[in-house]
């Protein structure tokens, strides 16, 4: 089973088999989110890619070691190694600790990911929880020389690196293009080559997050914690470094070129990229004007909305796109993949109303083969919903009687959709989160109308009993010509 699975590898620009280091063990390494905002469509989508890819990998049998950490510091505001820490910057302007800052978004980043079914990791670690590692990490870089010193801050030696290794290999840059392309941004002149990036950087006085090392009161360079973190919890070595398109350069290779720099070996077997969200064609972006969260799409509350969207229809949005194509955003998209939801989950409510017969009219076993074989094909979630779209068709059939099928090809049936919608693809019906306000509504009135037999039949110790027993736990009934009432103690 295992040695059928295909990824596409970004660095070798191939689907290559899956083979892990050390089976049944499997490494998974993703990039997280910096939590210094509310989560938006473009953290959706490496969410539940890799939580397809954690799914999967562990439906056919793999032990997985799901490492998604969160960025809490040195991610500075322009991506490169000037500029305020975003969560710094944040925690100015709200007058809070940065910690604060970063539990606050934290949370809100969790509950996102749970309405979106994508399942937690196995282990998130902080940045700001692992200077230690990532000043040792400095520490190893430097001895091997591949990094210099200057005023307090530490560089990564870029030139020196491709000298012997390739700078690029993953991101296909060429090093002489990025020294041509690469501006000397001003107040970066400690640098002797402008590609060179920091992995300490000394804090200017007014730099709130700060720790002290070696070289100077200060903070890690942003490419710095994944390198660490990875090598603390799945070894120097590991089976799939994961994140979003945009990620890849610069972050990811220099994840490389740390990692090469300081333990001779690469980090990751395989990197897999997801591609990036579009919004009617454009790229999302606050300066655009369409730069949505999931909050805002969950409750509509956008001028770009129409209306509102469930976690689940923008769950199937994404899996709808094969993970590497771009996935272009508007109402109409979203409307369709709505409607499209509802026909599968409303056919898998049918599956077990649906009659036996003696013999079938479709061949329900090459379904679910044709199901794997998307899965291995480099995960390719569109094909497995092409192939369940099938299924609703045959379950549409049977329920009008124009196909028929036997009682094991039904079992089939029911096994597919529970592996493939449930299990893998991590779609679920979603009014029963909802429905909790129905339900304590019908259960206040099963009460109060047991309370009014009660009192009929005179049995005055049970009407008592359960108006007592409810101010208890505070529900007041209220008793008037019309009827009882309820009502929730503020
Ligand atoms: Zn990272």
């Amino acid at each position: 089973m295992q040695n059928s699975l295909l990824v596409y590898n970004t660095l070798s620009r191939n689907k290559e088999q899956f083979n892990p280091l050390n089976p049944p063990f499997v490494g998974l390494y993703v990039c997280g989110p910096t939590v210094y905002g509310d989560a938006h469509l473009g953290h959706a989508r490496p969410a539940v890619t890799f939580d397809l890819v954690y799914r999967y990998l562990q439906h056919i049998g793999y032990k997985v070691r799901y490492v998604r950490n969160i960025t809490d510091v040195g991610h500075l505001e322009n991506d490169a190694d000037e500029g305020e820490d975003k969560i710094g910057k944040k925690a100015k302007l709200e007058q809070l600790e940065p910690m604060e800052v970063v539990h606050y978004y934290t949370r809100r980043y969790h509950q996102d990911m749970d309405a979106l079914n994508v399942l937690s990791p196995n282990i998130e670690p902080h940045a700001s929880g692992h200077i230690i590692e990532q000043i040792n990490l400095i520490r190893q870089i430097l001895e091997n020389g591949y990094a210099y010193e200057k005023n307090g801050s530490v560089y990564f030696n870029v030139l020196k690196y491709n000298n012997e290794y390739n700078y690029g290999k993953l991101s296909g840059r060429v090093i002489e293009d990025l020294i041509a392309n690469t501006r000397t941004l001003e107040g970066q002149d400690e640098k002797e080559n402008p590609v060179d990036f920091a992995l300490w950087k000394k804090a200017q006085p007014e730099h709130i997050m700060r720790w002290p090392s070696p070289w100077s009161d200060g903070f890690p360079g942003w490419h710095l914690e994944c390198s660490a973190m990875s090598a603390r919890y799945l070894g120097n070595t590991f089976d799939i470094h994961g994140g979003g398109m945009d990620l890849m350069f610069p972050h990811h290779e220099s994840e490389i070129a740390q990692s090469v720099a300081a333990h001779k070996t690469e980090p990751a077997k395989v990197w897999m990229h997801n591609n990036m969200i579009t919004i009617n064609g454009q790229k999302m972006g606050k300066s655009l004007g369409n730069f949505i969260t999931l909050g805002q799409l969950f409750s509509g509350d956008h001028p770009a909305l129409e209306k509102a969207y469930s976690a689940m229809t923008i769950r199937f949005f994404i899996l709808q796109a094969h993970y590497r194509s771009t996935l272009d955003f508007s109402n109409e998209a979203l409307q369709a993949a709505e409607k499209g939801l509802d026909r599968l989950l409303k056919a898998y409510g049918l599956l077990d109303h649906l009659k036996a017969a003696d013999k079938s009219t479709s061949d329900v076993k090459k379904l679910l083969q044709n199901c794997y074989d998307a899965m291995n094909d480099d995960f390719n979630s569109p094909i497995v919903i092409a192939n369940l779209f099938e299924g609703v068709r045959i379950i549409n059939c049977v329920q009008n009687k124009t196909e028929t099928l036997t009682a094991d090809d039904l079992d089939t049936l029911k096994q597919t959709f529970a592996i493939f919608v449930t299990q893998i693809l991590g779609l679920k019906q979603e009014n029963e989160g909802q429905s909790t306000n129905e339900k304590v509504e019908g259960l206040m009135n099963l009460v109060i109308d047991l309370r009014k037999n009660a009192r009929t039949a005179k049995d005055f110790a049970t009407s008592d009993k359960i108006r007592d027993e409810l101010s208890n736990i505070g529900i007041t009934l209220k008793d008037s010509r019309e009827g009882t009432t309820w009502e929730i103690n503020k």
